[in-house]
């Protein structure tokens, strides 16, 4: 069998929702849109079902997922519907909608439900991507209070620069938001897992806990005990003694500088590794740090096995989890953990502890 492989650690999961909720203070959402970040939906709700105050999906497929294997608890879609045939689904499966647009007021205005859904209203207060103008947040409002299909309001906004920490603009959307909902009833909700962790002022009802769920701290600086979840790993099948000068790979991007042992490892691109991964990116072979070298290609990749004497074929290799951070991986890929973990595919997925 092929050694590529994810192991998730449901126990580091429940860890990490735990922390959230603690550092919030109030009731979190568990974010898990996107197959959970790529951890695998059905397995996280379920290892997070006891202790989540509620989950977050993006849209109305992934929470009817969720629902057929057997989910209870509330479920959050955070870009609402696309239709108004979905609020029949919405209403039936006692789902909860966001509604960020003009389009999704009408539809539950038209929509002929047999019970009424829980609204979360969205505000732009500065990302300028979904949400009301703050002066079209209160007609809004007014217009979902009179509406029969309407059973509760929620008032949210999203934070766009929250994992800056020196940046102005997330107190002036924290105050945005404040001012736009000034004396309108109901729970509020700012902060995603930077705004979370890192913005005492975001803290209201309602946490939005994502990133920060599978431990790839969004705010690395300053160490918030998160515990990585996803461990990415496989072996070295082969091994080859190149000469100084020799290329390596396509393109051949690398260049052996000296006589280099390179380990070829079952791990490319089409699983998830990000092909633009440059040389020196971290790796441990059974537990020591190495580097990658050469161009990722779409089954194999290549590590530098020089000065590791013992490592040889099935010498496993952690491409990124508890020894190799996603962030640093991701930062060298000129990408985000969020796109690296989403991305994982084609390899086996073990859970342990949860
Ligand atoms: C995805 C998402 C979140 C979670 O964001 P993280 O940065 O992963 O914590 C929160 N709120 C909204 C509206 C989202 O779309």
């Amino acid at each position: 069998m092929r050694p590529a492989r994810a192991t998730i650690d449901l126990d580091a999961l429940r860890h990490n929702y735990a922390l959230a909720r603690t550092r919030h203070g109030a009731r979190a959402l568990a974010v898990i849109k996107a197959n959970a970040y790529g951890h695998g939906a059905v397995r996280c709700a379920r290892a997070l079902e006891a202790d989540a105050d509620g989950f977050a999906v993006a849209f109305l497929d992934e929470a009817l997922h969720l629902r057929a294997a057997g989910i209870r608890k509330p479920v959050l879609l955070l870009e609402g519907v696309f239709s108004a045939d979905e609020l029949a689904a919405v209403a039936e499966h006692e789902l909860w909608t966001v509604v960020h647009h003009e389009g999704q007021l009408q539809m539950l205005e038209s929509a002929p439900l047999h019970q009424p859904v829980a609204v979360w209203l969205k505000m732009n207060s500065g990302m300028n991507r979904a949400g009301f103008q703050a002066d079209e947040l209160r007609p809004a409002w007014e217009r979902l209070s009179r509406n029969a299909n309407v059973a509760s309001i929620t008032l949210m906004t999203h934070l766009a620069r929250a994992d800056e920490p020196q940046v102005i603009t997330t107190h002036e959307q924290i105050a945005a938001f404040d001012r736009a909902t000034e004396g309108l009833p109901g729970p509020r909700s700012i902060g995603n897992s930077a705004g979370l962790l890192g913005w005492p002022g975001a803290r209201r009802d309602w946490g939005r806990a994502g990133i920060l769920l599978y431990g790839a701290d969004p705010m690395p600086e300053e160490p918030n005990g998160l515990r990585p979840v996803m461990t990415l790993e496989s072996a070295v099948i082969s091994v080859r003694e190149l000469p100084a000068g020799a290329p390596l790979g396509y393109g051949a991007r690398f260049r052996t500088e000296r006589p280099t042992r390179v380990g070829l490892v079952a791990m490319g691109y089409a699983d998830g590794y990000p092909r633009c991964a440059p040389d020196g990116t971290p790796v441990t072979v059974d537990g020591h740090p190495a580097r990658i070298i050469g161009r990722v290609s779409m089954d194999l990749m290549t590590v530098d096995l020089s000065g590791l004497a013992g490592a040889g074929p099935g010498s496993r290799v952690e491409l990124w989890g508890r020894q190799v951070s996603v962030n640093r991986v991701a930062a060298g890929a000129g990408t985000i953990a969020y796109e690296l973990l989403c991305n994982v595919k084609r390899v086996d997925f073990d859970y342990v502890g949860g």
